[in-house]
C-alpha cells in the first residue's frame, strides 16, 4: 500500500463579483489608494447589506491570482483590500500569497464568520448581529467596525471590543441609510473616547 498522500486542494481561482482602483472610504486606512477585490459569497444575511449582488458564490467571473496580479499592476495600487461578501468563504491562501509575492500589502474585511485562511497585514473586523463571529478573529483584528443601525448597536459594539486586543482600533460606522443616528453615535463616542466615527466617505465622493 503506498503511503503518498496528495496534496492538499487548493484553491486555484475565486469567483470575483468585482475589482477596482480607488480610495478605501472607511474606518482607519480612509483617504488611502488601494485595489479593491470584491469576492462572491456571503451567507450572513445582512437586511441593510449594501452589496446584496455579492451574496451568491456562482454567476461571478472566476479569476486566478495571476489574473489579479496582472489587473492591479496597472495601476500604482500598493494595498490591496480583499472584501466581499464574506471573502473567508474561500480558502485565501493562494491567493494572499501571490499578492504577496508580487509586493502587496494585503487588507481585508470580514464578518470573522468563516475560518481565517491566508497572510494579512490588516484585519478589519466588523460582526454582524446575523451570524455569530469565530473567536479568532477578536484575537487578530486590527480594526473592530461596527455598523449602526439602529442605536442599540452603540452597546452591542462595546461586548465586541472587551473581547479584543487593547490596540485594536475602534469604530463606529452608521448604515449609510441610517445617517440620522450620526448625533446620538457623536455623543457615545464622545462618552467613549476609544471609539472614533468611521464614514462611508466613497459615498460621498461618488466613487466606487
Ligand atoms: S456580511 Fe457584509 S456582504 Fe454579507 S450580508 Fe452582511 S453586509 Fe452584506
Amino acid at each position: 500500500m503506498s503511503n503518498i498522500q496528495s496534496a492538499p486542494t487548493q484553491v486555484l481561482q475565486y469567483p470575483v463579483m468585482e475589482h477596482f482602483y480607488t480610495l478605501q472610504g472607511e474606518g482607519y486606512w480612509t483617504g488611502t489608494p488601494a485595489y479593491f477585490i470584491r469576492l462572491g459569497g456571503c451567507d450572513v444575511g445582512c437586511h441593510w447589506c449594501d452589496v446584496k449582488e455579492s451574496w451568491p458564490e456562482a454567476g461571478h467571473p472566476m479569476l486566478s491570482p495571476e489574473d489579479l496580479v496582472a489587473f492591479i499592476r496597472e495601476t500604482p495600487a500598493r494595498r490591496v483590500v480583499i472584501t466581499g461578501g464574506e471573502p473567508f468563504m474561500h480558502d485565501l491562501t493562494v491567493l494572499t500569497r501571490v499578492l504577496k509575492e508580487a509586493g502587496y500589502l494585503l487588507h481585508c474585511e470580514t464578518s470573522g464568520t468563516c475560518l481565517l485562511s491566508g497572510n494579512w497585514d490588516w484585519i478589519c473586523f466588523s460582526p454582524k448581529k446575523f451570524k455569530a463571529p469565530l473567536p479568532i478573529w477578536y484575537e487578530i483584528a486590527d480594526e473592530l467596525k461596527v455598523i449602526v443601525y439602529q442605536n442599540h448597536d452603540l452597546e452591542w459594539g462595546l461586548g465586541h471590543a472587551q473581547r479584543c486586543r487593547p490596540e485594536t482600533k475602534l469604530f463606529y460606522q452608521p448604515e449609510w441609510n441610517s445617517a440620522h443616528r450620526l448625533p446620538a453615535i457623536t455623543e457615545f463616542v464622545k462618552s467613549h473616547p476609544n471609539w472614533r466615527i468611521s464614514l462611508q466617505t466613497h459615498k460621498y465622493l461618488q466613487i466606487p
